[in-house]
């Protein structure tokens, strides 16, 4: 039965752009395109979920978008390494949550002022926007780097109101109080604010190619793509439910 050729595995190379083993990588898939709005992705350094994380993936997509990974910049235009002059013409996506109820029920993405509150002026506020800042981690990391970056208050607080559950479904404990992975709330904020459909088109394609290749490695190769621990899923915390 046994192989001599076959004694030690041979290590299973890894994507320089996405960091994902060989054969979970969709890379190959996806041609960068411009985007208007800048786009800064910061990632908690123990984010370690390289089989199913969204933010490389998510990075490879636009032309401008720059990810780093650490736990805290001084600045913004230091951790995007360009200066920004005005740091409220760029928003960061906030992980607390105002009641649905308050919520208008189109709108996906939701400005907040300096109190946290739901914001009176929407679309100058969401209008005048050059960049978006997004936390990429668990919940906690995401908190973290929230406080360890006391700039980010310059920052136009936005959330979101998504309008379907994230496409994690069961494999992944949802990473963000609104449910979303990076790459999903990237395609709700930048699809409108830059008005563009089918960036969200894109992006959730992409998204589903992804969980489609992880599923079929994890039937082949489960060292590959072990099944994550799942805990605690309250479905019904979920925002935005709709008959
Ligand atoms: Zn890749």
């Amino acid at each position: 039965m046994s192989n001599p050729t076959a004694a030690a595995p041979e290590p299973i190379p890894e994507c320089p752009h996405c960091q994902k083993p060989m054969p979970l990588c969709i890379c190959d898939s996806v041609t960068p395109v411009k985007n208007r709005l800048g786009l800064l992705i910061l990632q908690h350094p123990q984010e370690q979920d390289r089989a199913l994380g969204t933010a490389r993936l998510l990075a490879k997509h636009f032309e401008d978008a720059t990810l780093r990974v650490g736990l805290s910049w001084p600045s913004l235009s230091k951790a995007l390494g360009q200066p920004i002059e005005n740091a409220s013409y760029w928003a960061v996506l906030y992980l607390g949550s105002a009641h649905a109820a308050d919520l208008e029920a189109e709108a996906e993405i939701v400005a907040l002022n300096r109190k946290g509150e739901i914001a009176e002026n929407q679309r100058a506020l969401l209008g005048k926007l050059e960049g978006v800042v997004l936390l990429d981690g668990t919940w906690s990391q995401a908190k973290a780097l929230w406080w360890r970056n006391p700039w980010m208050l310059k920052c136009q607080r936005v959330i979101l109101n998504p309008k379907s559950p994230s496409r994690y479904g069961r494999l992944r404990k949802e990473p963000r109080k609104d449910g979303l992975s990076t790459i999903e709330a990237a395609a709700t904020i930048l699809a409108s604010l830059e008005k563009r459909p089918d960036f969200a088109e894109t992006l959730n394609a992409s998204f589903e190619r992804m969980l489609t290749r992880y599923r079929e490695v994890q039937a082949e190769m489960p060292e590959l793509a072990p099944k994550p621990a799942v805990k605690d899923r309250r479905r019904s915390v979920r925002r935005g439910k709709r008959a």
